[in-house]
């Protein structure tokens, strides 16, 4: 018979439950992290929603009233929220609680949150490599973060015990867990995440303003790649207003080092520049192994979705 362990912490507190608090919620749950867990939402239909799935034990409107007693705090809501939200729940908080996040940007997350804690609460930012394309509530799941790595960005005289919780509460979600700088995980994520996004933006608002013949058979033959970046481009919108707002510098470095890029392509296709245009997709292939042989290629599933979902 296996033991079963004690739960790593009393009460945890999710400000926000959209899908990434709603599967913090439910992956918490499934494997024993917390004794309580509480969220609040803003909205009193998200709240309805939360309660009427069984994601908690209890919902309240403001981070004020969740906070109370909660030993983890973690902020769940889009980047630009979080300034106002630690605002409001910092007189709440508990002595030794531990403020941690899931914001897709890092440096920002400090600058904004910081300076509100009071002494003697402990903040570890981090950030989830896990998401779907939905939002809200019901768009959650226990197993999104197995398998995939969290990233803790530590601030300055963090303790390692501290460190040390939510690394085990992490991986206890089943991800592996990275320690690195604000600084290095926006550059970082810039061009793995924040680029991809962008160009997806743009490709698909491109395709959107063709004349409308055009349009029906974007749609038609989407299968041709195209359908991969409407995936991406049906991201949240207002999360990702906010990661390009918060992450400018990086962000442009990146797409100034794309534009160059494209453009030597852009002038091999004008040139019949064969061997440029091979050498370089034989690279990109290259990199598409590495990622399936790192477990990190997720699926691309063929069928269908539900076209009721968002
Ligand atoms: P989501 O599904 O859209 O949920 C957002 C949650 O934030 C909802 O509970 C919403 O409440 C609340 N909220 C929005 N604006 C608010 C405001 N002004 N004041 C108070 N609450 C507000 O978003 P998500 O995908 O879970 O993303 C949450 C965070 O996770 C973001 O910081 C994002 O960068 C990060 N992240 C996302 C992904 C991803 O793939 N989605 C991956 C990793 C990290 P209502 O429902 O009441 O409006």
């Amino acid at each position: 018979m296996t033991e079963k362990k004690d739960p790593l912490f009393n009460k945890i507190a999710l400000v926000g439950i959209g899908l990434i608090g709603s599967s913090l919620a439910l992956a918490t749950r499934k494997n024993g992290l917390a004794k309580e867990i509480v969220a609040c939402a803003r909205s009193q239909g998200t709240r309805d929603t939360a309660m009427r799935l069984g994601l908690v034990d209890a919902i309240y409107e403001t981070p004020a009233e969740a906070v109370v007693d909660a030993d983890l705090v973690i902020l769940c809501t889009p980047v630009s929220t979080y300034d106002d939200l630690a605002c409001a729940m910092a007189p709440s908080l508990k002595e030794g609680a531990i403020v941690t996040d899931v914001g897709s940007v890092k440096e920002s997350v400090i600058r904004d949150v910081g300076p509100h804690l009071p002494d003697g609460v402990h903040f570890v930012p981090g950030h989830p490599i896990a998401g779907t394309e939905h939002s809200g509530p019901e768009a959650g799941f226990a197993e999104l973060f197995e398998g995939r790595w969290c990233i803790l960005t530590p601030v300055p005289g963090t303790n390692s015990k501290t460190l040390d919780l939510i690394t085990d509460y992490w991986a206890s979600l089943g991800s592996m867990v990275e320690i690195m700088t604000a600084h290095h995980h926006d550059k970082v994520l810039a061009i793995t995440s924040h680029l991809p996004h962008l160009i997806a933006y743009t490709i698909v608002g491109t395709a959107t303003d063709l004349e409308e013949t055009q349009q029906a058979d974007v749609v038609k033959f989407s299968a041709g790649g195209f359908r991969d970046f409407t995936r991406i481009a049906a991201s949240d919108p207002i999360m990702w207003r906010d990661v390009f707002l918060n992450n400018r510098e990086a962000v442009l470095e990146m797409l100034q080092r794309f534009s160059e890029d494209l453009s030597v392509l852009q002038r091999a296709v004008r040139w019949g520049e064969g061997d440029v245009l091979e050498d370089r997709f034989r690279k990109t292939r290259d990199i598409r192994r590495g990622i399936v042989d790192a477990h990190q290629a997720g699926t691309f599933d063929a069928r269908e979705p539900d076209s009721t979902q968002d």
